[in-house]
C-alpha cells in the first residue's frame, strides 16, 4: 500500500515545466526586471526563467514552512530577513509549488512591505488548487489531487528522511537489508529513486548515526 503518493520528478521534466511557465508569462506580456527565488525550493525554477526571460537580476528570500518532506511545521517564518530597495521595480517572485501558499503569502508580504516594488506577480511551476489559499499570477500545471512531488534538487534529502520514516515506523525491526528497506520503500512511496540516491541516502544516514551497516545489514542505532 502506497502510503504517501509521490511522484519522481525528472530533470527534463523541470525544464519543460520552467519553460511552459516561462511562455505563460511572455503571453501576459507582464515583463519582469527581477526575479526573486523563494529559498529553497525556487531556486532552480527561478534561475530557469531567468535564462528563458532573459532576466538578469535574480535574488532570493528564505521563507520557510515545510521543514521535512511531506510534513508541513505549524508556522511559515522569512529566515533572513534583510532590505533592499526595488522601487523601480517589477518583481516576479517564483517558487515550485504552491501548496498550502503559506511560503509564498509571508515571501509576498514581507517583499510588498519592506522592499517595496513597483509591481510584483508570483509564478509558480506548480499550483495545488483545492487546498492553496493563493492562486499564482502565472503556473504551468494546476494540481487537483494533492501528491508529493520529490523534485530532483530534494531527492537525497528526501530520500533519507523517507527511509528514516520507514525504519521509525517499524521500530521492533532492528535489522534491514538493502532489498528489504528498497521494498518497503516502494510499498510506501510508490517511486524508485535510483541505486546512486538511495545508497546515498543509506550512507547519510550511516554518518548520522542512525543506521550500522554490517555484514551486508543496516543495523539501527538511534533515531
Ligand atoms: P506551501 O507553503 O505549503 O505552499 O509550500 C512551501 C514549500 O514546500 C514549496 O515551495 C515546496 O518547496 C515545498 N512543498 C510543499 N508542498 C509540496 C508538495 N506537495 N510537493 C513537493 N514540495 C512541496
Amino acid at each position: 500500500m502506497v502510503k504517501v503518493p509521490t511522484k519522481l520528478v525528472t530533470w527534463d521534466e523541470i525544464v519543460e515545466w520552467s519553460m511552459g511557465l516561462s511562455e505563460v508569462i511572455k503571453r501576459s506580456e507582464f515583463k519582469p526586471d527581477v526575479v526573486v527565488a523563494v529559498s529553497r525550493g525556487g531556486y532552480v525554477p527561478a534561475r530557469l526563467i531567468c535564462d528563458f526571460l532573459l532576466v538578469d537580476n535574480l535574488v532570493s528570500l528564505q521563507s520557510q514552512h515545510w521543514t521535512e518532506a511531506a510534513k508541513v511545521a505549524e508556522k511559515a517564518i522569512i529566515k533572513f530577513p534583510y532590505k533592499i530597495e526595488l522601487s523601480d521595480h517589477r518583481v516576479l517572485l517564483v517558487d515550485d509549488i504552491v501548496d498550502t501558499g503559506d511560503t509564498l503569502i509571508l515571501a509576498r508580504d514581507f517583499i510588498l512591505s519592506e522592499w517595496r516594488p513597483r509591481e510584483l506577480k508570483i509564478a509558480a511551476l506548480q499550483w495545488i488548487s483545492p487546498v492553496a489559499k493563493i492562486k499564482p499570477d502565472f503556473y504551468y500545471i494546476e494540481v487537483k489531487d494533492w501528491i508529493w512531488f520529490q523534485y530532483p534538487w530534494t531527492r537525497h534529502e528526501d530520500t533519507a528522511q523517507f527511509i528514516k520514516r520507514i525504519i521509525v515506523e517499524e521500530k521492533e525491526k532492528k535489522e534491514w537489508t538493502l532489498s528489504e528497506l528498497e521494498a518497503k520503500f516502494r510499498d510506501s512511496y510508490g517511486i524508485y529513486v535510483g541505486d546512486k540516491y538511495f545508497k546515498l541516502a543509506l550512507r547519510t544516514l550511516v554518518e548520522l548515526g542512525m543506521l550500522k551497516e554490517e555484514n551486508n545489514k543496516y543495523l539501527v542505532r538511534s533515531l
